[in-house]
């Protein structure tokens, strides 16, 4: 029942201090890439402004593997290592919601 309420529709609380605002901002992404290490300058990510805390936006980072990776989408053409199979890849960062 305040004003404020409107105000969080592009801010959000740090999982991490728990003090701070995670605020939209443009970063340079770093990520390795077979062994070499590259830039993605103005990268979407949210920065606490009180911890520093970085979360960057899951959607870009979807967009991002999609480049780097040319294969991504591709079918593998041979399965010979079926024990591989057994392990799941939840490698997916998801953004924290605290309610
Ligand atoms: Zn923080």
């Amino acid at each position: 029942m305040s004003e404020t309420n409107s105000i969080f529709t592009e801010n959000f609380p740090c999982a991490e201090c728990r003090a701070g605002v995670l605020q939209r901002r443009h970063v340079t992404y770093f990520t390795w890439l077979g062994g070499e290490l590259v830039s993605v300058p103005h990268f979407p990510a949210w920065v606490c402004d009180v911890c520093g805390k970085r979360e960057y936006d899951s959607r870009a980072i979807t967009w991002l593997n999609m480049i780097l990776n040319p294969n991504a989408g591709k079918p593998t053409p041979k399965r010979r290592h079926p024990r591989s199979l057994r392990r799941p890849q939840t490698g997916m960062s998801r953004p924290v919601q605290d309610s």
